[in-house]
């Protein structure tokens, strides 16, 4: 696809104006895996950066193949496995924090919760827990995990202290219709949690159409600060807390992003690695990446703690509550 073939003005999927000019993108970029072509434009309307062309449902179901989501076991080979079930206790835990330490067994909802990592750190700390995902997902049968629409849960209408929307809303078709649905499942003293890829910050400028972040095709928005407190704003929610440090995520987009400008190396190359069985040969490969990750690594970490002190930092969080008084 070239720029010209999508000359013109898009539909805006989140504010419904066609004020979206296609014909001068921020950016160009490859999939995840290097193939196809999208471009990144933003609705001129309510801000939102937006992937052009919106994806065929066909090529979305094989960018969220088993490959995507892992088993429900596992995603990653062991040692990156262990490293991310270190990170959602860790993370289940800061969570509570923000939510106000609590005293007390607490209702939690993941949404778009995976294989359930987040959730079974929560539920390990006495909390109930119910976790959604896509319909048709590996992950349907595993205890705790419905694979269906929010609107199905109206009878929880209400009922959750905590809901957790993590690295998910960019996902959406339709992510206004999942805040007011999400808004009504929550309690109305409750706290929901939102991270995405941070599009406003210094790793999206710096590496631009290389980003770990940008996921293409299966990320259809790009948020930053400002179009997720507007789009809130539309379903009577207020962010209360913002936060732009999540270790895990922006170190490795960091790294990940410098290697894809590497030549001869397939884009995530490392990534793909981290998520094969291992073999001899991937193996060696993974040896053969250490020499470099070293020093990435200490360049990553500055990244992380010097974005993160002006909120720059490539990974967003913020707490959100029921708006009650405006
Ligand atoms: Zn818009």
């Amino acid at each position: 696809m070239t720029q010209k073939s999508i000359e013109g003005y898009g539909y805006c999927a989140l504010c419904g104006s066609n004020d979206v000019n296609t014909a001068s993108p921020l950016l160009t970029a490859a999939g995840f895996d290097g193939n196809g072509n999208y471009c990144l434009c933003r609705c001129l309307q309510c801000g939102v950066v937006q992937t052009y062309p919106k994806p065929s449902t066909d090529l979305l179901a094989q960018a969220y193949n088993s490959d995507y989501y892992g088993s429900s076991d596992s995603k990653f080979n062991r040692l990156p496995e262990l490293w991310s079930r270190f990170i959602g206790r860790r993370r289940a835990r800061w969570l509570l924090r923000q939510h106000g330490g609590p005293d007390k067994p607490l209702r939690i909802l993941d949404i778009g919760c995976g294989r359930g990592v987040l959730l079974n750190a929560f539920a390990a700390a006495g909390h109930t827990i119910m976790g959604t995902e896509r319909e048709g997902s590996p992950f349907s049968g595993l205890p705790h995990i419905l694979c269906c629409d929010l609107a199905d849960l109206e009878a929880q209408t209400g009922s959750f202290d905590i809901i957790v929307l993590w690295h998910v809303l960019e996902h959406l078709n339709n992510p206004k219709e999942t805040l007011a649905k999400a808004r009504d499942l929550l309690d109305n003293s409750g706290s929901l949690f939102i991270s995405v890829p941070n599009f406003g910050s210094n790793q999206s400028r710096l590496f631009n159409n290389h980003w770990f972040h940008l996921d293409l095709p299966r990320h259809l928005f790009h948020f930053e600060y400002t179009s997720l407190e507007l789009l809130l704003r539309t379903v009577n929610m207020k962010i209360t807390r913002q936060n732009t440090c999540v270790f895990d995520q922006n170190t490795y987009g960091f790294i990940q992003s410098i290697l894809n400008y590497l030549p001869g190396i397939k884009n995530n190359h490392l990534y793909s690695l981290l998520k094969k069985d291992m073999n001899v040969t991937s193996l060696f490969l993974s040896v053969a990446y250490l020499p470099i990750l070293f020093p990435l690594m200490i360049l990553a970490v500055t990244e992380h703690y010097i974005s993160g002190l002006f909120r720059q930092g490539a990974c967003l969080t913020i707490q959100v509550t029921i708006n009650n008084h405006d």
